[in-house]
Formats: C-alpha cells, structure tokens, sequence
C-alpha cells in the first residue's frame, strides 16, 4: 500500500458521497415505498464505497480492514449530506404548512416555544432537523398512521447501518481483488462460461495450490454450469488465479426453479505454464 491510497481513496469517496447523498435524498423523498428507500440506502453505500475503494486501489490498498474502514467513512458523509439536503426539504415543507393546527400540536409536544422558533424563516440546524423530523415523522403510505419519535430514530440508524454496510462490503471485495505483487500491478478479469462442473477435475493440472483441492471432491449435481473468472496480471503474464462458481436450478417448494450458485475455488493460484492452455481450452467450451 502506497502512502497515498487513504487520500485518494477520501477523496474519490467524498467526492462521490456529496454528489450521490444529495440524489439519494431526493430519491428517498420522491419514492413512497419505505422498504424501497433500504434499498436505496443500500446502493448509495455499495456505489460510494465502490468509488472510494477505486481511489484506493490507484494506491495498491490491498489491506481490506484500511478500505472497508475509509469507504465506511466516505458512506457516513453520504449520510450525512443526504441529511442536510433532507434539513432543506423539510424546512420548506414546514413554513409551506405554517398556521396549520397539527403542526402546532406536533412542534410543541417537543417542548414550548418549539412551533414559533421553526415556523419562522431562519437558519436551521442539524438539530433542529431532528426535532422536527422526530415530531412530524413520515407517512408510510397514503393515509397511513404517521410513524414518529423513536420510530424515526430507528429509521435513520437502519439507514446509516445500511449504508456502511454497503459501503464497507464493497470496498473490502475490491480490496480482496488479485495483485501481482512482483508487478505492482491489479490482475485483469476474463470470465468464461464453462460447461458443467462435473468436468471440472480435468483441469485440475493447470492448477496449484491448496484451494484446488475442493475442486476434486464430488461436483455438485444437477449441476448445469459453471462461471470461471481468470485474474491474470497484465504485466507479466506469471501471476494467474482462477475462481470457479456453479450455477444450477433447484425447484422450491412450490416446484418453481431457483438459481442457486455456490463457489468451489477462489482465486486459486494457476500454473503460469499452463496458463496459456487453461485460457485457449475455457474460450473454447
Ligand atoms: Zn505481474
């Protein structure tokens, strides 16, 4: 890891959360299906993260731990600023409201005085936010009964772990990508769709390491395919890996396939003298 992959990696990732935590926002407000925002909350902490994780791999982070912890901070701020977009929006909607009699009642169940301090047009704060956010809460679908208070709180820490996990998940996956370490370089990804893998074990040879052992037990059945993903690095052709994933269909209960998936190697190391041939027999099958 070079020096300068936590700075690349803040920037890149804070760069992208100013941008993406505002259309979050926006998003989140215009889209009434609350178990819809998750979602959301969970791609804009998987696409920051990702972005953030980019920064650090251009400075060769291959530590997970640094990059699930930077790109978790970089999805915090995406929060963050998807909050003070929302201080914005809620803001508006209030004075729009002003002199209606259930916003009184909701600002002052918080505290006296609370209605004329934010109905009136100044500067709020964060705190303010949450206060009037707390007290009016969200309707989760027309006509529904308004979640408020501590609902709101526990809306907004499901969001925030949302978006770290995202965040975090990513990151670490990118970090966990091969490297050539002799080259200094990130390996190139080829993906083949091969044939089931009950043919797997002759391919065994071009293979070494500990890993290629799982490949020899019993393939799983029925298996119909699998996806081969070959890292090779670009500079010398010497560090080479191979992940293999089944895919098969299983009927469920109500006899309607389902695509399962399992993953029979990662990143095994290959055999740079079979390289070549592992790579000329998987385009060809
Ligand atoms: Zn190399």
């Amino acid at each position: 890891m070079r020096w300068s992959a936590i700075p690349l990696g803040l920037l890149c990732g804070s760069a992208a959360a100013f941008l993406l935590g505002g259309i979050y926002q926006w998003f989140v407000d215009w889209m009434p299906f609350v178990y819809f925002n998750f979602f959301a909350s969970l791609a804009l902490g998987a696409v920051v993260g990702g972005i953030a994780a980019l920064g650090m791999r251009a400075g060769h982070c291959r530590n997970v731990w640094c990059a699930a912890f930077v790109a978790a901070c970089c999805g915090i701020l995406g929060g963050v600023r998807s909050f003070d977009v929302a201080r914005g929006q809620l803001r508006e909607e209030l004075l729009e409201a002003t002199g209606s009699a259930w916003l009184r009642e909701a600002l002052e169940s918080t505290g006296p005085g609370t209605y004329d301090r934010l109905t009136t047009a100044h500067g709020w704060s964060i705190a303010d936010h949450v206060i009037a956010r707390r007290a009016t809460g969200w309707v989760l679908y027309r006509g529904g009964i308004p979640i408020r208070g501590a609902w709101v709180t526990l809306v907004w820490i499901l969001e925030a772990g949302l978006i770290v996990v995202g965040a975090a998940g990513v990151a670490r996956a990118m970090a966990r990508e091969p490297y050539c370490a002799a080259c200094g370089r990130w390996c190139r990804e080829q993906r083949f769709k091969g044939r089931a893998p009950v043919q797997l074990p002759d391919l065994l040879a071009g293979l070494d390491g500990k890993d290629v052992r799982q490949l020899a037990g019993p393939a799983p059945d029925p298996a119909t395919h699998s996806i081969w993903a070959l890292h090779s690095c670009p500079g010398c052709e010497a560090y080479a890996c191979v992940t293999v994933e089944a895919r098969w269909n299983e009927p469920d209960e109500k006899g309607k396939p389902q695509a399962k998936r399992n993953t029979l190697v990662e990143h095994a190391l290959v055999n740079p003298a079979a390289l070549g041939g592992l790579r000329s027999r998987l385009a060809s099958s």
